[in-house]
């Protein structure tokens, strides 16, 4: 952990670096910025935050920007930092740059806010590419789930997702019901008490899943389809994880402000491991106003406000509850757009029952309505139970093309095509090239058949064409670490996603 924090902090002087002499990294290494330095990022990112929520002072910002920020208390000259807000001179600036004209040098303002934010990009990139750990059978796999998401949800969402290796529900449902709730929750049923016994499970739990998944746990947080501070011993069950793996983990919640002693002790906290980022769910803009009236900017500048309120206009994915019924005023994503706010590739465990699934991002469908795979789902009783399962599902977790394996595409392809470069296969949103094989055309045709085995592709390509079997077998591995070959769970073993009931309007 100590080597990967170092290799941070050198990024980050890179990064701020980048950004001019005078920034300094300001989310990742403590003490570098001063008072005025984080007081300026903290009120920038107030005033964008109300920006991106609140449509009213949207226009009222561009009318007259320096009376909105005055009625709303933000307190900074809205000038000052335009090219961030006032997005027709931004794209002005973007293409002039383009276009070779001279634009002038962003104010010091602005370029600590943009390092700021680059910052931030860094570490969630740094979770979601973590190697360590994630070696053998269950790095290839997810890897394979990474590359797989690239093709069917495209670049922009794939580097969104973390692919996490382990969540963790303290509770049984979530007491808030928000009507887009994308991953289906139910209404709150029960929670997992810090009781002795329960600690004891919690803990042995912990050291199983670094065993056997590795150092890569570090990625994962403590709630999915449930609202971390439902739980009251919440923080007793944070401190036994940063304990076991190094750090806090990240905590989203849409109730910040039901205990707001118990969020403010959760924030100082995690002010232990700089770097980190917490967030919250805004759902009104009743309760923008109420997390910006209790809250100051500096004590919410490693707190992301997600902007969830209708007036936000950030349509909601259609996943979930979301797909049965929304609010008419609403929008949601088109079945173009990527349909999932799921983030796991590992394993998802529910505490209340104790039951853990492997699970892993995909489109919303009808199958699959909470926008991920459920590959494998099972019950433990105690540690070893636990470990006994991951280890059978790592050990099944296809990272190879076995020999008897059904062959077909990936059905978010929507082209291939033999060129004299190589072999493209294309989905809506990336190509990918494949080269150095003497026999793609007959790989093609066998592929969209869909039916061969891929011992029985192999024979064929070498009858046809004279190459080696082996060489077959290595297109084949490369094809599905590029997520490129169907790995959908054969329909036959359908597994039920339980979409939470429904409630028709904004729950706060
Ligand atoms: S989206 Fe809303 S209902 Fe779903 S888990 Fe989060 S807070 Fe609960």
């Amino acid at each position: 952990m100590d080597d990967r924090r170092n290799a941070r902090e050198v990024r980050a002087w890179e990064i701020a670096r980048s950004f001019g002499e005078d920034i300094v990294p300001l989310f990742t290494v403590r003490g570098c910025a001063d008072a005025e330095y984080i007081r300026d990022v903290a009120r920038t990112k107030r005033l964008l935050e109300r920006w991106s929520m609140d449509n009213v002072f949207r226009s009222l910002l561009y009318a007259n920007p320096q009376s909105a920020c005055d009625a709303y208390g933000i307190d900074i000259d809205p000038q000052n930092v335009r090219t961030l807000w006032h997005e027709r001179e931004a794209q002005q600036r973007k293409q002039d740059r383009i276009d070779g004209r001279p634009v002038p040098e962003d104010s010091l303002s602005v370029r600590r806010y943009r390092s700021f934010i680059v910052e931030k990009l860094a570490f969630r990139d740094w979770m979601r590419d973590v190697q360590t750990g994630v070696t053998g059978r269950f790095g290839l796999w997810r890897l394979q789930q990474m590359h797989r998401c690239t093709l069917e949800l495209g670049p922009a969402k794939s580097a969104g997702l973390v692919h996490a290796t382990v969540a963790f529900e303290l509770q049984k449902g979530c007491s808030v019901g928000c009507w887009f709730c994308g991953v289906g929750a139910e209404k709150l049923s029960a929670y997992f008490a810090y009781t002795p016994e329960n600690q004891a499970l919690w803990r042995d739990m912990l050291s199983v899943c670094h065993e056997v998944i590795g150092d890569s746990v570090f990625n994962g947080f403590c709630y999915w389809a449930s609202d971390p501070l439902d739980n009251p011993d919440y923080v007793h069950f944070i401190t036994d994880f940063r304990r076991a793996f190094g750090r806090y983990p990240q905590t989203t919640t849409a109730i910040p402000l039901r205990n707001e002693a118990k969020t403010r002790e959760i924030l100082e906290m995690v002010k232990a491991c700089p770097g980190e980022i917490q967030r919250f769910s805004i759902l009104s803009l009743k309760m923008l106003d109420e997390v910006h009236s209790r809250f100051t900017p500096e004590d919410l500048i490693n707190v992301e406000l997600l902007p969830l309120n209708r007036e936000s206009g950030v349509p909601k994915a259609n996943a979930g509850r979301a797909r049965l019924k929304s609010p008419r005023d609403q929008a949601k994503t088109s079945d173009e757009q990527p349909q999932t706010i799921a983030c796991v590739s590992g394993f998802l465990f529910n505490m209340v029952d104790r039951s853990v699934r492997m699970v892993t991002p995909c489109h919303a469908s009808d199958r699959w309505p909470n926008g991920y795979r459920v590959l494998a789902e099972g019950h433990f009783g105690n540690a070893d139970e636990l470990r006994n399962l991951l280890v059978k599902w790592i050990a099944r977790a296809e990272h190879v093309v076995a020999p008897d394996r059904t062959i077909a595409l990936n059905p978010c392809l929507v082209a291939t095509m033999v060129a004299e470069t190589g072999y493209d296969i294309s989905s809506i949103w990336v190509k990918r090239t494949l080269i150095n094989f003497p026999a793609f055309a007959t790989l093609d045709r066998l592929l969209h058949n869909g039916f061969h085995t891929a011992a029985d592709i192999a024979t064929l390509v070498e009858d046809e064409t004279g190459t080696a079997l082996e060489e077959t077998f290595n297109v084949l591995n490369e094809l599905l670490r590029l997520g490129a070959l169907d790995t959908e769970p054969v329909a036959s073993e359908p597994v039920v996603q339980y979409v939470g009931k429904i409630k028709a309007a904004d729950s706060v």
